[in-house]
């Protein structure tokens, strides 16, 4: 049976709940433990699938095909553990699941209510895999008080109340703001949102206050006594200058052992931060740096990119190098030529997106790399670009396009290179969509194989001809312009198992220039950075000491 600790938070949102779950999982992992992180968000959209990237930032695909919050890379990229289908939750999903039930007649008529069926099923989901790991964390999207959210606080009440004494622990993070005026941290703030909670019935064990200011002493007493916790359980969260330090951070502030006591687990296990120690040294002790432009439509919110950019700053430890990430709107090359643009970076990157707004700066952008002999990584639409590129500019097919184009557009208009994606193969089954079908949870998600070229360069990046990454599309290169595409110098470096479907291009006469129809930048981690990103980074720092 797992040990359960879950993370709220109060007093405002954005105070960093996902992250101070996942650096706990990794100290937890350092002292020899398993964990699983899991996430539970009120919204009411059966998953953030459908969700614009401006609302909810990016999109973190499983491997199992889940379409989830982006909390869940978090957990990945420091506990190393492959999230699932089951660590990710809302409310749509929960009323979902309960409303089906419903219309099948599995409540044997009764009536339907928030308590007990609602927080039952979500109480369902808190268990899955229960055997499975030493911690599971559970971290509640929003903060408390929240009108939606009353039905995960009171499941994980319940929860607590259920399992045998000492099984469950609360862990609360809360903002102490500092009045300048007065020169102070105000407790009370935190004081009000522990009380929300406690009206509820929750009583936190340990208290995360995040704070521009050392907290003093006095104020960690005032908030233990008047929070009720213990004061070593009063744990300073101050801002880091990266997220790599955050383990380390809250080491030293003490968490895991706060959370160890709580749990009354004594004496506990050493641990063993040399892992975290080497992630600091790479991010803090970089040897140079490389200038990347990432060409994309989302780029108002860097969260939009979480996974690219956490990916580039892994492939820069990797080459012990700083990489500094700008974010260019590809609209601009609408109007404007790249090449100004686009002439002081040392490598690009074509990130993944939907819809046609940005499509012809992006190729824009990908010509400008093709001719420049730039680093070029293009991902999902990036590499779909890339061909389209191609299509265009080396082969006779000048109106080359994508069908996703037409689709939006209501026009044909394309020759479409890249088309709509009808049947694939998964496992031993073959998957159908049709053009009509629902948006939620129809494209071809998750983790599928790929075959690599035995002399292509990906597979003397990967180190092997057979790889396994993550999708999320609902278009697909034509394979039928193949021998077209080859002649001209792009070649298809990497497909499906079955030789249908296009995974990677690359062209062999350029120093790197790789589009991959999956999404590397998911499975990259601070201590084992993606070979892809390790590459292009490496090649990046190749490039700059031409310039
Ligand atoms: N819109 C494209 C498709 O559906 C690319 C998707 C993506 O970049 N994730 O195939």
């Amino acid at each position: 049976m797992a040990r359960y600790i879950f993370i709220t938070g109060g007093v405002v949102s954005s105070l960093g709940k996902g992250l101070a779950s996942a650096a706990l999982g990794a100290l937890l992992q350092a002292r020899g433990y398993s964990v699983r992180l899991r996430k539970l968000d009120p919204y009411l959209n059966v998953d953030p699938g459908t969700m614009s990237p401006f609302e909810h930032g990016e999109v973190f695909v499983t491997d199992d095909g889940a379409e989830t919050d982006l909390d869940l890379g978090h957990y990945e990229r420091f506990t190393g553990v492959a999230a699932r289908n089951t660590d990710s939750v809302s409310s749509g999903r929960v009323y979902s699941t309960v409303l089906e039930k419903e219309r099948r007649g599995d409540y044997l008529g009764k009536t339907i209510q928030v308590v007990p069926h609602v927080t039952n099923e979500i109480k369902d989901f808190l268990e899955v895999g229960d055997d499975e790991v030493d911690f599971m964390l559970c971290e509640i999207g929003g903060t408390v008080g929240d009108i939606e959210g009353l039905p995960f606080f009171e499941a994980i009440r319940q929860f607590g109340h259920q399992r045998p004494r000492g099984n469950c622990i609360y862990m609360h993070l809360t903002l102490l703001p500092y009045l300048a005026a007065s020169g102070e941290l105000k407790t009370k703030p935190t004081q009000h949102s522990v009380k929300e909670l406690q009206s509820i019935g929750i009583a936190p064990d340990i208290l995360v206050c995040r704070s521009e200011h050392n907290i003093p002493t006095k104020e960690r007493d005032k908030l233990a006594l008047f929070c009720n916790v213990r004061p070593d359980s009063v744990i300073a969260a101050y801002d880091l200058k990266s997220i790599y330090e955050a383990p380390l951070a809250y080491h030293k502030e003490g968490l895991d052992q706060a959370v160890l006591d709580a749990f009354g687990i004594a004496p506990a296990p050493k641990p063993d931060l040399a892992k975290w120690e080497d992630v600091a040294d790479r991010v803090f002790n970089a040897e140079g740096v490389v200038n990347v432009a990432i060409v994309g439509k989302y780029i108002q919110l860097e969260d939009a990119y979480k996974s690219i950019k956490e990916a580039l700053t892994h492939g820069g430890m990797a080459n012990r190098v700083k990489v500094n990430v700008e974010w260019i709107d590809a609209e601009v090359f609408d109007k404007e030529d790249p090449a100004p643009h686009l002439e002081k970076f040392n490598a690009i990157l074509v990130p993944g997106g939907f819809g046609e707004r940005g499509t012809e700066g992006k190729i824009k952008a990908a010509t400008f790399a093709r001719t420049r002999k730039v680093p070029y990584l293009g991902i999902c639409l990036g590499m779909q670009m890339a061909v389209i590129e191609a299509a265009r500019n080396l082969t006779d097919l000048a109106d080359a396009g994508s069908e996703e184009f037409d689709h939006e557009a209501g026009e044909k208009r394309f020759t479409p290179v890249v088309y709509h994606l009808k049947e694939w193969v998964e496992g031993n089954r073959t998957v159908q969509r049709a053009v009509a079908d629902d948006k939620g949870g129809t494209m071809r998600l998750g983790a599928y194989n790929a075959t690599l070229g035995e002399q292509s360069k990906v597979a003397e990046i990967y180190g092997t001809t057979s790889i396994s990454e993550r999708h999320r599309h609902r278009y697909e290169v034509d394979i039928q312009y193949r021998e077209k595409l080859e002649k001209a110098g792009l070649s298809f470096s990497g497909m499906s198992p079955d030789g249908k479907l296009p995974e990677i291009v690359e062209y062999a006469d350029h120093p790197w220039f790789i589009g991959v129809q999956y999404h590397p930048e998911l499975k990259s981690k601070p201590f084992a950075p993606h070979p892809l990103f390790r590459d292009f980074v490496k090649a990046a720092v190749e490039n700059s000491r031409l310039v």
